[in-house]
């Protein structure tokens, strides 16, 4: 049965194609920017880019294409496919119609000044570099929120815009029951000491082009199809997808600490296969891509953290390590194991383990709340930063590139987008509870190599949908609730203090 039929859906769709096409060349476009692109590129791609996507916007908010879509909205009789195309795009329409061009060119405009002061900031560890900028990034920021309309706070118009249906009453609600919780998980794995030795392997140095023949041959394994996708370098990991036959992923090279390499592609690997199982009737439409941020980073951090970094995934990439990188060849399974799912406190978020993790994100999204509430400012931020760093994770910047200059978000002008990583981490954590529901256990599976059965599931459960529903009703017909928090704490809770001989 074909999933669309209604004519007025089957006109927005035809109408669509050339604002897909647009979407298409603008990502194969930003990939390139990211890897291949000679350096002195830069002004002609971003002109080219920013034009491109004015025009973008031309299409979805012309006339003709508006009105089709206030129409579908009050037809009868819509399947689920056909609703999701009117909910997508509706919200597209709203979100471009509240946000005045000049705004949006102003914010254009700062965040990419701020973007080039932060990064001189951070290389200085200067605050007062990037103050000013951040200042107009959040006075901008507040006008885009009171634009967008709210009910009760600021901060769910910038919520809703990273993650649909998202209010900071679900953030406080999850963080607090994960505070307590993961504080509590890691006083014991501190006071048992397991997972916090310190592994031989932190400090070091790989071989790049054995590094490279490592990721290739654990794409090999977790069944990564070469023909519909591809791996690259570039100076920050990252997935993009021009469509469900073309999907793009990213890692890079420090050459020291390898599992920073093995765990981003991983991670990336993640995101791909979301995009790489959606349903191919849903390619080229509003709804043939992943259905959120938080959702998308549960895909991906599922890849990485449950399945690898688990006993099992140690044991059967161990070989491929002995042979190709040969650092691992005089430490045991238990060894790499450890090495992979080491916990300890620390001060940058990127580098941050499973159980401290969302504790940095818990940091970050309380600042932002009352930045935009207006009840800190500006100036008060790497002080807060500090004090606060020391009160949830017991270590403290030694400068304000340790702390609040580590991130590049702020600088992007995206703010309200953190809690989608703690999304992520939690949505994971629901999978691998489904997984075990459904199909068995995630780990049996995992020792076998078994990644056909991990994919199908995911395949079925999430991703052949793309973003036919919203997030959280996702979630809740296909995992059987929100985002629940109480899923990730007894995640670490089982690995990390149940696993600790
Ligand atoms: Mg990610």
């Amino acid at each position: 049965m074909p999933v669309f039929e209604n004519n007025v859906i089957k006109e927005i769709l035809a109408k669509y194609r050339r604002i897909w096409a647009i979407g298409h060349a603008m990502s194969l476009m930003g990939w390139d920017e990211e890897t291949y692109m000679p350096e002195k590129g830069v002004t002609e791609r971003s002109t080219a880019i920013a034009e491109l996507r004015a025009l973008y916007q031309e299409l979805v908010l012309s006339d003709q294409f508006v009105s089709l879509v206030e129409k579908a909205k009050s037809l009868e009789g819509l399947n689920d496919y056909e609703k999701g195309v009117v909910r997508v795009l509706d919200r597209e329409i709203t979100i471009a119609k509240k946000i005045p061009p000049q705004l949006n060119y102003e914010l254009a405009k700062t965040t990419s000044e701020a973007f080039v002061a932060w990064r001189e900031a951070r290389s200085k560890a200067e605050f007062s570099i990037f103050r000013p900028w951040l200042q107009k990034v959040v006075d901008l920021t507040k006008q885009v929120a009171e634009k967008l309309g709210y009910e009760e706070h600021p901060y769910d118009a910038l919520l809703d815009l990273y993650e649909e249906g998202l209010r900071l009453r679900d953030v406080r609600s999850i963080f607090s029951i994960l505070e307590p919780g993961i504080r509590s998980v890691l006083e014991k794995v501190i006071s048992r000491g397991y997972f916090t030795v310190r592994s031989p392997l932190e400090e070091a140095k790989y071989d790049e082009q054995a590094m490279r023949r490592v990721n290739e041959r654990v794409l090999d394994l977790l069944g990564f199809p070469r023909d519909r996708a591809r791996l690259d370098v570039s100076p920050h990991p990252f997935t993009t997808n021009m469509g469900v036959n073309d999907v793009r992923i990213t890692t890079r090279y420090e050459g020291l600490d390898f599992k920073r390499s093995l765990f981003s592609v991983v991670h990336e690997f993640g995101h791909a296969t979301y995009e790489l199982q959606v349903d191919p009737e849903l390619a080229m439409t509003p709804i043939g891509t992943g259905a959120s941020l938080g959702v998308h980073e549960g895909q991906s951090r599922f890849w990485e953290n449950v399945i690898g970094r688990s006993p099992q995934f140690a044991s059967l990439v161990k070989p491929l390590l002995d042979q190709e990188l040969g650092l691992t060849r005089s430490l045991s399974v238990e060894d790499v194991y450890r090495y992979f799912a080491s916990v300890r406190p620390s001060l940058i978020r990127t580098e941050a383990d499973e159980v401290t993790y969302n504790l940095h994100i818990l940091l970050r999204y309380e600042l932002e709340v009352q930045l935009v509430g207006g009840e800190i400012k500006v100036d008060d931020l790497p002080e807060l930063w500090n004090r606060r760093t020391e009160e949830l994770l017991g270590v403290k910047p030694n400068n304000d590139a340790e702390g609040v200059l580590q991130d590049i978000h702020w600088a992007h002008g995206s703010i309200g987008y953190f809690p989608t990583y703690t999304l992520g981490n939690i949505v994971a954590a629901m999978m691998r509870d489904a997984f075990r529901k459904r199909v068995g256990d995630l780990g049996d599976y995992v020792a076998k190599g078994d990644f056909g059965q991990i994919k199908s599931f995911l395949r079925d459960f999430i991703h052949r949908y793309g973003s036919t529903y919203a997030p959280k009703e996702l979630l809740r017909r296909q995992l059987g609730s929100e985002y629940d928090p109480n899923a990730l704490l007894s995640y670490l809770e089982e690995k990390y203090v149940k696993g600790a001989p």
